[in-house]
């Protein structure tokens, strides 16, 4: 079967960039054309106009996690238990949503800025459970997400069934002002073609070293050719190993996701003619489902620390298990009525906080989205390009402060440690999948 992305296929392309050949001069180099990236050049133009901006990346810009994500525009996490009001975690939760409501406020601003169509709904999203156990502490949690500037209320039962059309979820927490809903495909190629005239993009160019240069400068070789620049940015997620940044502490996950045909009108009354909506789960390794504005199901509901890409076959075993994921919420909908099935990669970290550090002079780096990277991503990009451009702000002094990615053990022993995370959390999801 194809790996075919639902969104990506559901948004007009641009057409296709040259491949980097010979040797090019840039006075900054963005390696990784997804939203970071693109985020980055945009700001990288604005800040600097007379520069020349080169971005390069391995595929087509924009048709990577950037585009093949769930499109949840996060502002406030679901707090974990050293997290709640009066213990440990909460004075890192709170500069957390603080963080990320300025980076939910930076899609605003792209979206309005380059009049990006891309069903952005500022909705917020459910935090959702079919297990009544696997909510606890409603109260302390609400309690949290307020005192975190979110709006915040429980609903459960007939409440829940009416407003998501299915009687799967058994209750929920709603979350609010900042929490929003976005078609990823859309809003990233919608980055890509609001580009400045002083970016220059090469596309199908995987870079596979970066060079220090006698004079100062880095040169970012790729197959069929260069680019020395004196500031590079590396905005490449989980595949920040393929340049040789091999101590950013994080590690890749890749997902799996399938969206189905649009529902007959007959299936969308009988769910009560509800309004779009998003459900992440409550487990890291639950299900995560979106009612689209056009009445298609999407579910992702696999996540793995792997050592090699799911081939076609695996991804075939893997739309199975969407299936099932969705026949628990929409009983009548079968495998025939998925049209779309594909796989994309995020990079995680220990900490669950990113790397974002500056590498040497005149590079800089930023990695370990732990998938909230459509937003923090689109805010990393802008203030990356702001610091190697020597500004500095309060919000990038506590981004800079929050990024401790943590330590990883070294492989063969981490790869036997995160298979049996994976395990013991794929079992404590069981009924949220
Ligand atoms: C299935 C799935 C669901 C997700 N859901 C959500 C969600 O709902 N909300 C959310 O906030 N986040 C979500 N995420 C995470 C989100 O997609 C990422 O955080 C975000 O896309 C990060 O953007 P990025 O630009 O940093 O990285 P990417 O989008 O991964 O971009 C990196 C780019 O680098 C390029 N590249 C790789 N290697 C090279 C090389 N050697 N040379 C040049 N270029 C290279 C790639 O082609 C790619 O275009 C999800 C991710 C997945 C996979």
């Amino acid at each position: 079967m194809e790996n075919s992305c639902g969104w990506i296929a559901q948004t007009q392309s641009l057409p296709a960039r040259a491949p980097l050949s010979g040797t090019h001069q840039a006075d900054w180099l963005v390696i990784g054309a997804g939203i970071t990236g693109l985020c980055a050049a945009h700001s990288l133009a604005q800040l600097h106009p007379q520069a020349r901006i080169v971005l390069l990346d391995r595929q087509r810009a924009a048709q990577g996690a950037s585009a093949r994500n769930s499109g949840f525009v996060v502002a406030h996490e679901y707090p974990g238990a050293d997290e709640l009001m009066g213990r440990g975690g909460f004075a890192g939760y709170e500069v957390d949503c603080a963080i990320s409501q300025a980076a939910t406020q930076e899609v605003r601003k792209r979206v309005a800025t380059h009049h990006i169509d891309c069903d952005f709904r500022d909705s917020g999203y459910y935090f959702a459970v079919h297990d009544r156990d696997k909510l606890e502490q409603v109260e302390a949690r609400l309690a949290t997400l307020h005192a975190a500037g979110a709006a915040a209320h429980f609903v459960q039962g007939e409440a829940l069934r009416h407003t998501l059309g299915t009687a799967h979820y058994q209750a929920a927490i709603w979350c609010g002002n900042g929490n929003a809903l976005l078609q990823p495909a859309k809003y990233v190629t919608g980055l890509l073609q609001a580009l400045p005239a002083n970016v220059t993009l090469f596309e199908n160019s995987p870079v596979t070293g970066l060079e220090p240069m006698a004079h100062g400068a880095i040169r970012a070789n790729a197959v069929n050719g260069s680019v020395e620049a004196r500031q590079v940015l590396v905005c490449l997620n989980a595949f920040i190993p393929r340049v040789g940044l091999d101590h950013s502490a994080s590690f890749p996950m890749e997902l799996s996701a399938s969206l189905t045909r649009p529902l007959t009108d007959e299936e969308y009354r009988q769910m009560g003619t509800v309004e779009p909506w998003g459900v992440l789960s409550t487990r890291p390794l639950g299900a995560t489902v979106r009612l689209t504005p056009d009445r298609r199901v999407m579910i992702r509901n696999t996540a793995e620390y792997r050592t090699r890409d799911l081939s076609n076959r695996e991804l075939l075993q893997r739309r199975r298990h969407h299936v099932q994921g969705l026949q628990r919420r929409f009983p009548w909908l079968d495998e025939q009525d998925i049209h779309y099935s594909w796989t994309g990669h995020l990079s995680a970290t220990r900490s669950g906080q990113p790397y974002f550090a500056k590498v040497r002079d005149g590079l800089y780096a930023v990695a370990g989205c732990n998938g909230a990277g459509v937003a923090r991503g689109s805010l990393w990009g802008r203030l990356l390009a702001e610091w190697a451009s020597g500004h500095t702000s309060p919000l990038l002094q506590s981004v800079i402060q929050r990024a401790q990615p943590g330590w990883l053990p070294p492989r063969p022993l981490f790869d036997l440690g995160a298979l049996l995370r994976m395990r013991v959390e794929a079992v404590r999801a069981r009924s949220e999948i």
